[in-house]
């Protein structure tokens, strides 16, 4: 039968699920997984959905069972296996039929699979919200052909979050331009992350408090200003008890953290593109610095802590969530603007404002400063969220906070590198005569590359002192 209105390939963690939400959605479907007993296993446990899927057993029966033209989603791993599947599949499909390469793609990947795509449809697009955003509605980012996204915008918009009645499923530009906004979006999250565990630490290790007092804190913070998905989940991570020992989860979970690349791709693309993401690359060094465990511990045994405890009336819970609200606004500005530095130098347009909508619901970064984000940009597309009067406000109200907490963070020995990369970015953005008047004279000296002067020209030389 060739009735499926789409196809999937790799029903792993991911891939599983958007097929079952796209069978949920009234949509018929037809998978293929190479281990085939794992095709078998997802069908037999679709329940009443299984009716609206198709498993099949080769490519060929999976080609035939889909209605012409043809859509079909990949959801393997990012790399050599998307490369591999794009070269099976095409020769058994039509010249009209689409692939959608769904997974975590490196963006220039993207950019050059639809170059070798030619005519042949291909969309890349970045798909946001771990597992239960895959089941029950993700944050879509499209990237390849306007005509093509329009051929399964109806699946896409009809899986994906919906926010206030507004699908988070948009078309951001040509080639890997919605990878490019999902490798952004997770390097957003990676520093969000990093900011949220910073104040944990400070909590934890300079105020003394329990973890059951620190899940509280993060559980009233969600009902403010910081409300999000992030800070819900840092509650419960918080207050999770570990079966084994009754010793808090957080306990007995080693201090290394995982990563899967596309944080160090923003910060790599952000180097390319000169656009200063100072806490968003912390946030990735910090991680690469979390795996050093052995040396870390070296360090402690020769260098000793610092004090890390704090006199109780040193930093109080309200000057913390000040500290994290100005944080994570500075983060979410360098991020916009790597965006926007990314949209005029690759030519792609990206619809900033959407692209803050798209990320309402269904990501991981998910967050009620996001709406107002959206509304911000809206009104200036151009222009640094720093400056919007609605962040401005904020951060003017909350930045001696930031600075109060990197102070006296930095005066016990507690480590904040994306609150403190966030803070020396606010500082720097905004003073109008920086130090690089000393960076340009150096430069003059030992290399003769010519400074410009204040009073006029580009250009000038010396003279300098032998
Ligand atoms: P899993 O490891 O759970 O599943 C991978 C799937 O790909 C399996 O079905 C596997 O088949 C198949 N596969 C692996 N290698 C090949 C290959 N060489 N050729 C054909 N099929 C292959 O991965 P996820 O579902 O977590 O991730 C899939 C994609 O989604 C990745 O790009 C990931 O980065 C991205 N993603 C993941 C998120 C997450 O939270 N997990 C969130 C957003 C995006 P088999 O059963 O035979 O091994």
């Amino acid at each position: 039968m060739s009735n499926a209105e789409i196809g999937l390939i790799g029903l792993g963690t991911m891939g599983a699920a958007l097929a079952l939400n796209i069978a949920d959605n009234g949509f018929d479907i037809a998978v293929w997984n190479r281990t085939a007993a794992t095709t078998k296993a997802f069908h037999n446990d679709a329940g009443e959905l299984a009716a609206r899927i198709t498993p099949t057993e080769t490519l060929e029966q999976l080609v035939a069972a889909i209605a012409k033209p043809r859509a079909i989603i990949l959801m393997v791993p990012a790399g050599a296996a998307v490369d591999e599947q794009i070269a099976a599949l095409r020769p058994l499909l039509d010249d009209d039929d689409l692939i959608i390469d769904a997974g975590n793609a490196n963006f220039h990947d993207t950019n050059r699979r639809a170059q070798e795509a030619g005519d042949k449809p291909f969309l890349g697009i970045g798909v946001s919200g771990g597992e239960e955003g895959a089941r029950f509605g993700p944050s879509i980012m499209g990237g390849g052909q306007r005509q093509h996204w329009d051929r399964v915008a109806h699946i896409l918009t009809a899986i994906a979050a919906d926010y206030d009645g507004t699908a988070c499923a948009t078309w951001m530009g040509q080639e890997g331009a919605g990878h490019f906004v999902k490798a952004v979006h997770n390097g957003i999250e990676y520093a969000d992350m990093q900011m949220i565990a910073e104040t944990y630490g400070i909590m934890r290790d300079g105020l003394g408090l329990d973890h059951g007092k620190i899940a509280a804190i993060f559980a009233a913070w969600d009902k403010g200003p910081l409300q999000s998905y992030l800070i819900e989940i840092s509650g419960k991570v918080a207050a999770a008890t570990d079966p084994q020992t009754d010793a808090p989860m957080l306990d007995v979970i080693v201090d290394a953290a995982g990563q899967k690349g596309t944080g160090r791709w923003t910060a790599i693309e952000a180097q390319h593109l000169a656009a200063p993401i100072p806490a968003i690359e912390a946030a990735v060094v910090a991680r690469n610095l979390s795996s050093q465990r052995d040396l870390r511990a070296a360090g402690e045994t020769l260098f000793g802590t610092g004090p890390h405890h704090m006199p109780h009336d040193t930093l109080s819970i309200e000057t913390l969530e000040g500290a994290l609200i100005a944080g994570k606004i500075l983060c979410y500005a360098q991020g916009f603007g790597m965006i926007a530095k990314a949209s005029a130098q690759f030519g792609w347009a990206l619809p900033l404002p959407e692209i803050a909508k798209v990320w309402r619901a269904g990501c991981i970064i998910r967050s009620a400063m996001l709406d107002d984000m959206a509304d911000a940009l809206a009104a200036d597309p151009d222009g640094n969220l720093m400056h919007a009067p609605a962040f401005a406000t904020l951060l003017k109200e909350r930045h001696g906070q930031l600075r109060q907490v990197v102070a006296q963070a930095a005066l016990h020995g507690i480590a904040l590198p994306a609150l403190s990369s966030g803070l020396a970015y606010f500082d720097a953005m905004r003073t109008a005569r920086g130090t690089a008047n000393m960076i340009q004279g150096q430069r003059d000296f030992f290399g003769a590359h010519g400074f410009a002067r204040v009073d006029g020209g580009e250009g000038h030389h010396g003279p300098w002192g032998s």
